[in-house]
């Protein structure tokens, strides 16, 4: 693995600041934090009696607290704050964490792909094999499919789903196999797995990988859409509590991905591996920022702009966003309808992407990104239409490749992502930019 480049992330958004693009590439929402969040981070920054010293190093007690009460709910248990809970700089950190304490070398890890990019570099520190099992794209559709997907009508019967393949995955585990990710909502398909699937996969872990843990990252759980009124969670599943370790991200909830606060739930066994890296990792959050996260969590049930909850708020501007950015593709897209640019798409079912397909297209490597050489760098197809699309439409997307493993990115360099965690201004801007 090579880690003297800088990742995708960093490359990508270079990239959208050198070309001046509208940026549809990295996951963050380009509207406001809730009112309540900054007044509470104003209020707690404030209060004198606050501590901005070293504070509790896997969460101080009102963040824990507040995080047991609220996911008691979802979990239908009482989570023991101070032994089921663990918090770091984000689910970034927290997957750290998880993946540095819980693999070995020797060990092997199962990945459902496309999956989040950070898991595998972080895997490859303790050297375990890394196995990834792609998901199966659903049929593309005619794009009139979804032109009739607009704002005043939230919800469609339209499902694109990405099919799970069963049998690849139970060949893949065995008795090394020490850890299985599952990404639900899915960034980037927006795939959300039923209960039905968990169930069957947890039914292939308990029968061919005895020794596994599942690494459950629902740093999406609240952003689901059509007939999904909640979302299923792996540790729901009978007999998985003991076995699956769940993340979480304060930034993704409260549209704030600059603040890093996350958490894993799970059983005290699994909680203290955790601990051990993060007390020699960020050892601690600062307290006002916890203080803040832990009233946010209260505040997320009151009423908020005219919606009976802040999460009713939340999911409504996503679905928004998502009916209005497939809207654009389908109608008003026409960039993509031609050879170079050709390109197709899918709907997502939660989370806040939408992955294109590009198989079609044909063109030629026209730019590179800062720091390589275009006559001697040779980029994949995803890669390359994503760079030309910066400089040529001023519009910044993800390629997908980087969200397979080595063996498989030949699957993702089909494949393009879009952000949709904007503004409909912004969504309009870049549509306006693709004729
Ligand atoms: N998991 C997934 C699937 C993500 O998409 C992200 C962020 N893009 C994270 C974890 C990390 O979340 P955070 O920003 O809290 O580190």
């Amino acid at each position: 693995m090579n880690f003297t480049k800088p990742n995708v992330w960093i490359r990508f958004a270079r990239l959208a600041q050198i070309t001046n693009s509208t940026n549809m590439g990295q996951g963050f929402p380009d509207w406001e934090p809730p009112k309540f969040y900054k007044e509470l981070l104003v209020k707690h920054i404030n209060d004198p009696k606050v501590n901005h010293q070293y504070s509790r190093a896997f969460g101080n007690p009102n963040l824990i607290n507040a995080i047991s009460k609220d996911y008691g709910k979802y979990f239908n248990r009482e989570i023991n704050p101070l032994t089921e809970i663990s918090v770091s700089a984000g689910g970034c950190a927290i997957l750290y964490n998880s993946l540095t304490s819980l693999l070995n070398q020797g060990d092997e890890a199962v990945f459902i792909e496309p999956f989040y990019e950070c898991y595998f570099p972080q895997s490859t520190f303790s050297k375990a094999k890394i196995t990834g099992i792609p998901l199966i794209p659903p049929k593309l559709r005619n794009k009139s499919e979804y032109s009739g997907i607009t704002v005043d009508k939230l919800q469609t019967k339209i499902k694109d789903d990405w099919g799970f393949d069963f049998k690849k995955f139970e060949a893949a585990l065995n008795d090394k196999t020490k850890i299985v990710i599952i990404n639900s909502p899915n960034n980037p398909t927006g795939k959300i797995y039923t209960m039905d699937e968990l169930t069957e996969i947890a039914n292939i872990i308990k029968k061919k990988a005895p020794n596994a843990l599942v690494i459950s990252d629902e740093v999406y759980e609240h952003i689901y859409y059509d007939d999904h009124s909640f979302f299923p969670r792996m540790a729901n599943v009978p007999g998985m509590w003991d076995r699956t370790v769940s993340v979480y991200s304060a930034g993704k909830i409260f549209s704030c991905t600059g603040l890093r606060v996350g958490w894993a739930i799970g059983p005290e066994e699994i909680i203290r591996c955790l601990n051990t890296i993060q007390q020699y990792n960020a050892f601690c959050m600062y307290e006002p920022v916890q203080n803040t996260i832990a009233d946010c969590l209260t505040a997320m049930d009151k009423p908020y702009e005219g919606f009976p909850t802040y999460l009713d708020w939340y999911r409504n501007t996503y679905n928004l966003s998502r009916n209005h950015m497939i809207n654009g593709l389908a109608n008003k897209a026409t960039l993509f309808d031609k050879k170079e640019w050709k390109m197709d798409f899918w709907m997502p079912e939660g989370s806040y992407f939408i992955v294109g397909d590009i198989s079609n297209a044909d063109f030629q490597q026209k730019h590179a990104l800062e720091g390589d050489d275009l006559a001697t760098t040779k980029y994949s197809k995803d890669f390359s239409y994503a760079i030309n699309l910066a400089y040529e439409k001023k519009v910044n997307i993800t390629p997908l490749s980087v969200f397979y493993t080595p063996e498989n990115k030949h699957y993702g360099d089909k494949y393009i992502r879009f952000s949709f965690c904007k503004k409909l201004s912004t969504i309009d801007d870049a549509i306006n930019k693709f004729h």
